[in-house]
């Protein structure tokens, strides 16, 4: 396990030419600093060291951009035939692919995670998103009703956009989050205000050179780089947009949803995440090492379906957990840009410190650490992966989101479903669930008793274009991908005609 310090050495120098380069929010068509003249730095999360400067956004400039996602809903992009704005988005799912060799490195270098994590899994995935809503524009279709009352009448629905949507989205996916985002809202019809993270915010702006590239009509995608406290709450809002919608911390999802009540606009909100991951006595143990260890540390932890409470049959428990120790140990951790690592770094000093406190604060109130415990090295970003046992209901670790690289492990005792289900719905969140076992009987009985938006069995953070993804309780509003995430950016309108 070692940290690797410079990332730039293994930058590609057209990828660098880029990030080092002049920044600018994509606006009604042009590339613009912010009114108030200031920036934002971006860092590399691998040594900590400023690698660009992105204009930091407010009010005023988003304003601007609200406007111009007004003039084109109402311009050239409704108006535009379906089959048109299909063509245009899967143009722009192409350029995504074709794109790969600068997209994957700048999404690694800025957020630390695995180079083949991004080129293999996060680009493709960004693109194929784009291209199944590509589909999706010529099939929003409204139904017509049998009527029940007396006389001849003939009553039909449509399926209309929402209008202009913000979007606010993080910095762990930030190719992915965007893309579960702008590709529906396209496809519907929407035009968009963009606040990528700010950790994150040059794929995004690289993705605006690509909306260009692809024809989209100039003030259909409106890319507002700054801070959540200002650009962000600037949108949210915001009188003049018609929806929100969000991915990350709960705590900001509600400060969203309060917001919005000013117009009352839609909100969806897709928020943080304390998943189980449960293995049965029957199950595979190899299989279950290997999936509770990659449930836990894939994208460092920072990942809201991340399995961080591991409930493991006490039969199987000792052997899971050496299994999955020794794969934590043997993580070879580094910079996201270097092709040998296999942990990058967590996306900020603020993120790796909430991490390292809640891990501390776990093992004064008694929890024992397995494994990791706390940074590696002391340059950049870097937490050891890190399995807690000993913990109770009540202590922090086990409550709060870390979003970190960190699970903490309880055994059980007998195959008590119910008893099961509620410890594993022991939480505020009900994003995601993961269940190992050969016993199909438990698995549907027990994915049927967990209250979370997905339930994963024999696999974790599965996610695919075609299903929808969201949460129970105070993990969400709505659900992205799939049919599903279409409802969010429509409205339905009824249309009743007596016939005379
Ligand atoms: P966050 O603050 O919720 O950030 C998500 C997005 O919301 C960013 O674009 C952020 O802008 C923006 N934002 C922040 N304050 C806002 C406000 N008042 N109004 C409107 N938008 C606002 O998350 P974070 O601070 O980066 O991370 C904190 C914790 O959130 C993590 O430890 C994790 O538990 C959770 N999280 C969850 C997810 C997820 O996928 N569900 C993703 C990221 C984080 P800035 O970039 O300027 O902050
Ligand atoms: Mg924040």
């Amino acid at each position: 396990m070692t940290a690797h310090i410079d990332a730039s050495k293994f930058l590609d120098p057209r990828v660098a030419a880029f990030v080092s380069g002049r920044h600018a929010m994509l606006i009604g068509g042009q590339w613009l600093p912010a009114a108030s003249g200031r920036t934002l730095d971006v860092l590399d999360p691998s040594s900590g060291k400023v690698i660009a400067a992105v204009p930091a956004g407010e009010g005023a400039d988003v304003d601007l951009a609200v406007k111009a996602a007004r003039k084109a809903f109402s311009g050239p992009w409704s108006s535009m035939v379906p089959a048109e704005r299909a063509k245009l988005i899967w143009r722009l799912a192409d350029l995504i692919e074709q794109h790969v060799d600068m997209l994957g490195p700048i999404n690694s270098y800025e957020c630390g995670k695995p180079i083949g994590d991004s080129r293999n899994g996060e680009v493709p995935f960004t693109a194929e998103t784009f291209r199944y809503y590509a589909g999706w524009a010529t099939k929003l279709n409204g139904e017509s009703m049998t009527i029940n009352a007396p006389g001849d009448w003939h009553a039909y629905t449509r399926r209309e956009p929402v209008g202009v949507v913000g979007q606010i989205i993080p910095w762990n996916f930030p190719l992915a989050m965007l893309a579960w985002k702008v590709a529906p809202a396209l496809a519907t019809g929407c035009t968009i205000v963009l606040k990528p993270a700010e950790q994150t915010p040059i794929g995004a702006l690289y993705f605006g050179k690509l909306v260009e590239e692809a024809g989209i009509p100039e003030g259909v995608v409106n890319i507002v780089t700054g801070f959540g406290e200002a650009a962000g709450a600037a949108m949210s809002g915001h009188p003049d947009i018609d929806k929100i919608a969000f991915t990350g911390s709960t705590e900001v999802g509600k400060m969203i949803a309060r917001a919005a009540t000013g117009n009352l606009k839609k909100v969806s909100l897709e928020l943080g995440g304390k998943a189980p991951t449960i293995v049965l006595a029957d199950a595979d143990v190899e299989m279950a090492v290997a999936g509770a260890s990659s449930a836990a540390f894939f994208n460092a932890g920072q990942s809201c379906g991340a399995g961080t409470r591991f409930f493991v049959h006490r039969k199987i428990y000792d052997k899971v957990m050496a299994g999955v120790a020794e794969r934590a140990e043997k993580l070879r951790l580094g910079p996201g840009l270097d092709p040998s690592s296999e942990l990058g770094p967590v996306v900020s000093q603020q993120q790796m410190e909430r991490i390292t406190r809640l891990i501390c604060e776990g093992k004064s109130s008694g929890a024992e650490i397995v494994t990791g415990g706390g940074r590696a090295g002391d340059t950049g970003y870097f937490v050891k992966p890190t399995i807690i046992s000993n913990t109770t209901r009540d202590m922090s670790v086990i409550r709060e989101e870390i979003f970190g690289p960190v699970a903490c492990a309880m055994p059980f005792d007998d195959e008590d479903l119910d008893a099961l289900a509620r410890d594993a719905n022991d939480t505020e969140y009900g994003l995601a669930a993961s269940i190992w076992t050969n016993n199909l009987g438990a698995a549907h009985r027990l994915a049927a008793k967990i209250k979370s938006g997905t339930v994963w069995i024999n696999c974790h953070n599965f996610n695919d274009v075609t299903m929808p993804f969201g949460g129970f309780k105070q993990s969400g509003w709505g659900r992205e991908l799939g049919a599903q995430a279409l409802d969010l950016y429509t409205q339905t309108k009824t249309v009743a005609i007596r016939l005379p």
